[in-house]
């Protein structure tokens, strides 16, 4: 435990250094900027446009995931999300808008394509910060949007390949034929999934082994900043790939899959999720950049922590992967990687003002 003496040494140098972080932050952005995680220069374009058009950020960004939510290829996000073990897309978001400190989210919503706009709508018209599940659904359904069937054949091919061939590789699985299961041999799988979807080209299938041995993580993380210094952002995700029904990640936790203040500015991830609820990383990242770090230090701050929940120990950290992004008012950012180096990179989004590109994240460990 602190003694008294310490605890008013840290206050003091916790103040300098707050004081210090203000000074860093307290002047508005030069020009707008929008971050999002790799899979998001189209949406950095989009919210950019919207920026420049005079329009909220809060809007801006939305608009920019909202091109990943419904496209049915980005198969973590949205429409053609890859589903939970139910074989049921469920779909978690949540949205923070920088300029009114208000927060809204949604979390295993089912059947609506765009959940960013929902977790807005509960932002706007209700006193309630997060609506789940079936709740989520009828809350959408009350405010006119149609529930849809969000299953692509990709996603469902890959949830039959998982659902077949993963649970036991080699063994009996019941949902093979038995002659199939007489002769089922892992480790080459393509012949026999060939055989049992004769109608899918392999490259999807091989696509679907690749997603039934390592399920996918997969999110758009997305922050807008505008001329005024005004930032918000947004997250939006289809969560870990098979599930079990009504696993939240991080995603739509504020604090976790997205954090904005405007005083200071915004943190948000991607990857597995629950490294990043059990650190706040979100919030960890801003509250980081408020005592004086600059984004890049940020991000490494809070991979620091996620590895340390694992006492540092490299065997098993380097199964596992996520990715935080800081965005400062005054406009710095960055984004780390807990794995990267030439022989893995990791890139997030940027649009400064002209065409949309990839950075390079920091990285707290190399991939050997
Ligand atoms: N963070 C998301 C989740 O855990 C997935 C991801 O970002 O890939 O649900």
């Amino acid at each position: 435990m602190m003694n008294r003496r310490e605890w008013i040494a840290n206050s003091t140098a916790l103040a300098a250094a707050t004081t210090a972080a203000a000074k860093q932050t307290g002047t508005a952005s030069k020009k707008p900027v929008v971050i999002s995680s790799a899979n998001g220069r189209a949406a950095c374009a989009k919210a950019m446009e919207v920026i420049r058009s005079g329009g909220d950020t809060l809007d801006a960004v939305i608009a920019g995931v909202n091109i990943v939510e419904l496209d049915p290829n980005d198969t973590s996000v949205g429409y053609g999300g890859l589903p939970n073990e139910d074989g049921e897309v469920e779909l978690d978001a949540c949205v923070m808008h920088g300029p009114t400190r208000r927060a809204g989210s949604v979390a295993a919503i089912h059947g609506i394509k765009t959940p960013s706009k929902i977790a807005k709508l509960v932002m706007d018209t209700t006193t309630h910060v997060m609506i789940v599940g079936e709740g989520a659904t009828k809350f959408a359904e009350a405010h006119g949007y149609k529930r849809e069937n969000l299953l692509t054949d990709k996603a469902r091919t890959a949830w039959l390949v998982w659902k077949e061939s993963l649970r036991a590789p080699a063994g009996f699985n019941n949902w093979t034929s038995m002659d199939q299961n007489l002769r089922a041999d892992a480790s080459s799988p393509l012949p026999r999934l060939k055989q049992r979807f004769p109608d899918v080209d392999d490259a999807t299938l091989a696509w679907a082994w690749q997603m039934a041995n390592h399920p996918t993580y997969g999110t758009i993380n997305c922050m807008g900043l505008n001329e005024k210094g005004e930032i918000s952002g947004v997250t939006t995700t289809s969560g870990l790939a098979w599930k079990i029904p009504g696993r939240v990640g991080d995603s739509p936790i504020i604090g976790a899959g997205l954090f904005v203040d405007p005083d200071v500015g915004g943190g948000g991830s991607t990857g597995v999720g629950e490294l990043n609820i059990r650190t706040a990383g979100g919030h960890t990242v801003v509250e980081s950049m408020r005592h004086g770090m600059t984004p890049k230090e940020a991000v490494l701050e809070e991979l620091k922590r996620v590895s340390h929940l694992y006492n540092d120990d490299r065997k098993i950290l380097e199964k596992l992967d996520i990715q935080f992004y800081a965005l400062r008012k005054d406009g710095e950012h960055a984004a780390g990687s807990l794995w990267g180096g030439p022989r893995a990179p990791k890139n997030y989004s940027v649009n400064d003002g002209g065409e949309s590109r990839h950075e390079p994240c920091v990285f707290l460990y190399e991939k050997a």
